[in-house]
């Protein structure tokens, strides 16, 4: 059998009771086949970037799972279609947006799935809570570069 790896999702919602959404994805990775839920941040609120909308909700998770990355994308976006989400344009406000951030060591860039996610070095959003649980992933230079948006800890 495959190896764990360790992945980190970055969770987000800010339509409903984002809270509540956000909680409730986390309780939800936690049950993801082959995969378990080894840490996760508190709840943060966070103005919206490139979007619109109520603020968001957002905290990162860290999983150990042996599915691999496609299949875990897959969970994750089926868990979103669950919580309700819709995309009617690019950043729309959402109940719930689940990132693969990282995945292991892995490098990958396909259609469908680039990891590193691509925008998580530009996001507050994404780095406060990633520093929480993993602070030797998140370069101080990346983390000062974004300490103009604000992120408060719930
Ligand atoms: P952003 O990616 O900038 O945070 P978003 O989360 O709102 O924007 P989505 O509408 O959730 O974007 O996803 C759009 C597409 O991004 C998905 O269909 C998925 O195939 C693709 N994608 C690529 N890489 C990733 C990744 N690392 N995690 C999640 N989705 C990804
Ligand atoms: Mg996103
Ligand atoms: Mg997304």
């Amino acid at each position: 059998m495959r190896d764990p790896i360790t992945a980190y999702i970055g969770i987000g919602a800010n339509l409903g009771d984002a809270q509540q959404a956000v909680r409730t994805a986390i309780a939800r990775l936690a049950q993801l086949p082959q995969t378990s839920l080894t840490r996760h941040s508190s709840l943060y609120r966070t103005a919206p970037v490139d979007s619109g909308g109520p603020d968001y909700v957002n905290a990162v998770a860290e999983l150990s799972t042996r599915l691999t990355a496609p299949d875990l994308l897959a969970r994750l976006q089926a868990l979103e279609q669950a919580a309700g989400r819709e995309r009617p344009y690019r950043n729309a406000p959402r109940t719930l947006d689940l990132d693969l951030l990282l995945f292991g060591h892995a490098r990958i860039d396909s259609e469908r799935l680039q990891v590193p996610h691509p925008r998580m070095e530009q996001r507050a959003f994404v780095l406060v809570p990633l520093a929480e649980i993993a602070p030797e992933l998140v370069r101080p230079a990346a983390l000062a570069a974004v300490a103009a948006q604000k992120v408060v800890r719930l």
